[in-house]
């Protein structure tokens, strides 16, 4: 049983917990009830890099939550901070400060072992360039996520193949990303991406290197799987992007400044 399910079991069958509690802790669990729609709650988040001396702040205070199965797309000029926030959104930084909630659980000071047990159980990316390995096939880039974990190599392999069918790559499998179109390549990308069963996935400019043709497949792609249930948060400088949302944060200076 998933270590995560059996804690949440765990938890619940937990009896008189609600007796054995002071009004404080009481108190909390009715908040973690009212929050179990979300996935995502960001506390006064900051983020400051140091170059030599030299402090860059760069997230100045960052608040918001996101709910399961919603799609949110980031929006804001060059340098204001969205792919920072993603990135810790994505375990793949740390905030300098604050609290970050991932599914009701303060992740805020997990280490980097745990933060990247969080990223490769829960989390899928897709970047602006894709991110292939240009050495691997389009299947061997697929089973990537899985590679280092203990899975049955046949069932991996039935399941690269299964996604490459899904994002319409059957018939390019032993090619190689060099032999496929920009909207192929990030095709690959979300095939990668969806290799761990993510609850959670991030996009960082996605369309930003396609055409508008292939740009609009890709977005067709990733919203048909947020309407399947996944979390989809997308960063884009693109306004017909973004309109595919519901939500949009805009960022300014390292703060969302606004919400439509
Ligand atoms: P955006 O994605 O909105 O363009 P970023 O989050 O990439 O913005 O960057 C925000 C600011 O942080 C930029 O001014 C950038 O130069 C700076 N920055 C990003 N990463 C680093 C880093 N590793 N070291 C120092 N400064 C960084
Ligand atoms: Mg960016």
């Amino acid at each position: 049983m998933r270590k995560d399910l059996e804690e949440e079991l765990r938890e619940q069958a937990h009896p008189n917990r609600l007796k054995e509690y002071p009004l404080q802790e009481s108190e909390d669990l009715c908040q973690m009830n009212q929050n179990n729609n979300q996935i995502i709650r960001f506390e006064e988040i900051t983020k400051v890099y140091h170059l030599g001396r030299i402090d860059i702040p760069v997230l100045n205070g960052v608040s918001c939550e996101i709910k399961k199965a919603e799609h949110v797309a980031i929006m804001g000029p060059s340098g204001s901070g969205k792919t920072t926030m993603l990135n810790i959104i994505g375990c793949l930084d740390k905030a300098s400060s604050g609290r970050y909630f991932f599914e009701n659980r303060d992740i805020s000071s997990f280490d980097d072992d745990a933060l990247s047990e969080v990223r490769s159980r829960k989390i899928g990316f897709i970047f602006q360039s894709y991110n292939l390995i240009p050495q691997l096939t389009v299947l061997e880039n697929i089973e990537m996520p899985l590679f280092y974990q203990q899975v049955d190599e046949i069932k991996t392999r039935e399941k690269a193949i299964e996604l490459a069918r899904m994002v319409g790559l059957e018939d390019r499998i032993r090619h190689r990303p060099a032999e496929l179109s920009g909207g192929q390549q990030q095709r690959v990308a979300i095939a990668r991406a969806l290799m761990n069963d993510p609850v959670l996935i991030l996009a960082d400019e996605p369309t930003g290197n396609l055409d508008s043709v292939s740009g609009k497949e890709i977005m067709k792609l990733l919203c048909d799987l947020n309407e399947r249930g996944t979390t989809l948060i997308v960063v884009t400088h693109d306004v017909n992007v973004a309109k595919y949302s519901r939500r949009i944060l805009k960022m300014l200076d390292g703060r969302i400044s606004n919400e439509d």
